[in-house]
This record gives structure tokens, sequence and C-alpha cells, in this order.
């Protein structure tokens, strides 16, 4: 079993500890979700994760910037403007006392219409908030994740909206996870239709090859914040960066490798499929470095 499949089971418990704010009101538990939601009929959701450290959120304007976009990208307009999620989030991280949290907001199609249109439909939004449980320092110990190719191909940016985070993207990435659990795994990499290296199911991808990054274009996957930060890292401290169409066959000749997200922050890599990375340097450089601003008051 893997360790992040171990490190899971915590999560079951969120319920019970999490901070909630839905459709404009500060609640103090889960309102029951009516078994004709649109939303979960048709994944018609989108949602962000943001982490909080010292009881402030990273990058909340920007993860709340995208959240807005990808509600606009599936037209389903938020009901709250940008300033409003704002105010509601430090209000709901103000009243948590949460020192280390992760916050999930989360818009999604109500119940007053469940035919696959929806014009009509009903938008509910809400923040829930939850004391972040280290999953990663375990993976760290052991030297970095292991990650296995997923079976499923990432389908093109004319095929799905590939900038928005919407729930019925990550169907493929839930089962290619559960895939590669079963086998000792504990992380899916998907590529494309041409082979080209793409991303794990829940962070970006870069790679270490004589000190300069490789990572690949974000043209049918995520541009995510924390990979935004790493390139700006790597401007910054003069290292070089190559954003380029990697594949497959181009894995074993890469020195080190390493997944960047909000979750993962920035956390190595130790083996894809048969090949190892042992060596961690530029990695470690850069974890430092993203740690120093996250922690930046
Ligand atoms: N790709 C996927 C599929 C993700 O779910 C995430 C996490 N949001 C990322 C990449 C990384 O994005 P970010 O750095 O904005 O968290």
């Amino acid at each position: 079993m893997s360790t992040l499949h171990t490190l899971k089971q915590q999560e079951n418990n969120i319920n019970s500890i999490a901070y909630l704010w839905m459709d404009g009101a500060f609640l103090p538990a889960s309102p029951p979700l009516s078994l004709f939601t649109h939303g979960l009929h048709y994944g018609t959701a989108v949602f962000e994760g943001i982490r909080g450290y010292q009881n402030k959120a990273f990058e909340l304007k920007a993860h709340l910037e995208r959240f807005l976009l990808s509600s606009a990208r599936l037209s389903l307009p938020c009901p709250y403007g940008l300033e409003t999620l704002i105010e509601a989030c430090e209000i709901l991280i103000m009243r948590s006392h949460l020192s280390d949290f992760y916050l999930r907001p989360l818009l999604w199609t109500g119940d007053r219409t469940l035919g696959i249109s929806s014009q009509n439909a009903n938008i509910h939004t809400a923040l829930l908030l939850w004391h972040w449980e280290d999953h990663f320092s375990a993976i760290h110990k052991k030297g970095g994740l292991s990650l296995m190719p997923s079976d499923w191909l990432k389908p093109s940016s004319r095929s799905v909206p590939v900038q928005a985070k919407t729930s019925f993207l990550y169907g493929p990435n839930v089962m290619s996870k559960a895939e590669i659990e079963k086998k000792g795994y504990d992380d899916a990499l998907f590529f494309d239709h041409r082979g080209r290296v793409m991303e794990s199911t829940g962070a970006n991808i870069f790679f270490v090859k004589n000190n300069a990054l490789h990572t690949p274009i974000p043209d049918y996957f995520l541009n995510g914040i924390t990979r935004q930060k790493v390139l700006k890292i790597a401007e910054k401290n003069g290292i070089k960066t190559y954003q380029r169409d990697i594949f497959k066959d181009e894995i074993e000749t890469m020195d080190e490798c390493f997944l960047t997200g909000t979750a993962y922050e920035i956390c190595a890599v130790s083996l894809i499929e048969q090949h190892h990375f042992s060596c961690h340097q530029t990695t470690d450089f850069i974890k430092k470095s993203y740690q120093d601003l996250v922690e930046a008051k």
C-alpha cells in the first residue's frame, strides 16, 4: 500500500473539523445535498485548492481569480465577485484560528433542473476550510514520489477546457490514481496521444538536466500557480528553463525530477516506472526557495 494511500485515510474525518461558508452565510455544518443535484450527476462543478501557512492563505487572489475564470469557462457564472470571496475566505480563516489549513472553494449546479442544459440551473458556491494534515513528509523521508504512467491519455485543449479546474476533468485522475496505487506507486504520470509528458494527477512536472529546468508546455494541462512560481524562482536565480515537448524516452536521460502543486509544494520524484532519480540537488534548492516564499510574512 502506498504512503499517500495510507495518509489519505486520515482525510476521512474532515467533515467533523471543517469550517464552512455557503451561498453567503457562515454555517456550523454541511447541509444535506439533494440527490437531484445537477453537478453531482454531470460533474458540472469547479473548485480550487488553497494552502494556508501561519493563519494566512498563500496566493489567495490568484486562486480565486482562477476559480472565477473556471466558472466563466463553463458558463456557470459565480454569484459572488472576487472581493466578496476574498472577504469570506479571510473571515473563515480568522474564525478557524487554524495555522496550517487547506481551503477548498467549490461551485456547482444545484437541484432546480436535471436536464443536460445548465441554462436554468441554480448555482451554489461554498468555501470549505480544514486543518492541513502533512501528507508529504513521509514521502520526503523516503526520498521522493514513485510515479507510474497512466493508461489514460490527456485530451487536447480542443476536447476539454484544460485551464479550468473543473470536476469532470478529474475522472481519469481518480481512476489512474486508484490503478497505480494498487500497484504500489504513489502517483500516476499522464502522457498525451503523441507520447509527450504532461503532468501527474494533481501536480505539474519538472525535470533537471545539466542544472537547467525542463518542463512541458501547458497546452493540454493546467498551468499551475506553483509551476509559475517555480519559473520565477528559476529566473531570479539564473537557472535556465526550457518549456518544451518532452517525450517518454527522454525521461531516463534526466538528472532529477520533481512535481509542483499547491498541495505537493515541491516534491522530489525518486522513480518513474523503473527509472530511479537519486540526485535532488536542484530540486532541494527550488524546494527551499519555495518554502521561503510561502513562509514570508
Ligand atoms: N495539475 C493538476 C491536475 C492539479 O490538480 C493541480 C493542483 N491544482 C496542479 C496541476 C497544480 O496546480 P497549482 O500549482 O495551481 O496547485
